[in-house]
């Protein structure tokens, strides 16, 4: 039976990466998709672009991949966001420009849809905060399971009789509901818990579990400082901020 890794928001955090993919491996794991922003505020996006090329999986393209690949300038982002943005430009070859820039923003896979921030205008990159959120991506929502990520939070809504978020790290998918996953952030979680987080979606018991995982997080640290990224890029990954 297959079984999914679903994972995103890696923020060029090859430690991060690297770790949660040994530990799909180890819950064996048998297809990956990714939902998006593989590059953007940590030290290593060329080579976690390389290494999600590697899986050969369905990826989404994210907001921070958008603004690395176009040479426009960079509005309506925090100044962390920026100057993050303006290092992932230099520091990206072309053809990883070119793989980035062929990424669509929603995709079917298997029984399931993946995109970056929301159903409802993935290029308009809103965030789902709340069940109002998640209520207007499930008008578009035309499978039974949708992940998402962009939030760097995991989180699971459901919409049965209405639409409610459902408390936990495990639940099981049922006929007749419709489930918006966020699956977590890979390399920069943002609910004060700093461990990598992404979901395995069991399509033999019909469970989806987030899992939490440590990782190497004083390397990841080192090298955003060496890059000359800002120090708060580093210090945040400590915290989960
Ligand atoms: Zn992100």
């Amino acid at each position: 039976m297959m079984k999914f890794a679903i994972f995103g928001d890696i923020h060029a955090n090859l430690e991060a990466l690297e770790t949660v993919l040994d530990d799909a491996k180890a819950n064996v794991c048998t297809h990956y998709a990714c939902i998006g922003d593989i590059v953007g505020y940590n030290a290593n996006p060329s080579e976690c672009v390389q290494r999600v090329r590697e899986l050969d999986c369905p990826v989404v393209r994210g907001n921070h991949d958008d603004e690395a690949i176009v040479d426009t300038p960079l509005n309506g982002l925090n100044p962390l966001a920026k100057e993050a943005l303006e290092w992932t430009r230099s520091h990206l070859g072309e053809e990883e420009r070119d793989w980035l820039k062929g990424l669509r923003l929603v995709r079917q896979v298997r029984d399931f849809t993946i995109v970056h921030a929301t159903l409802d205008s993935p290029g308009g990159w809103g965030y789902v905060t709340n069940k109002f959120d998640a209520m207007a991506s499930f008008s578009y929502q035309f499978t039974s399971v949708c992940f998402y990520g962009h939030t760097h939070t995991p989180r699971f809504y459901v919409k049965a009789e209405g639409v409610h978020a459902v408390p936990g790290d495990t639940i099981p998918i049922e006929s007749g509901k419709k489930y918006f996953i966020n699956v977590g952030s890979v390399g920069q979680p943002r609910d004060g818990d700093w461990r990598a987080s992404y979901a395995i979606y069991d399509m033999g018991t019909q469970k989806v579990t987030v899992r939490r995982i440590e990782y190497d997080l004083e390397k990841a640290q080192q090298k955003i400082l060496d890059a000359g990224l800002p120090e708060m890029l580093a210090n945040r990954l400590a915290v989960g901020k």
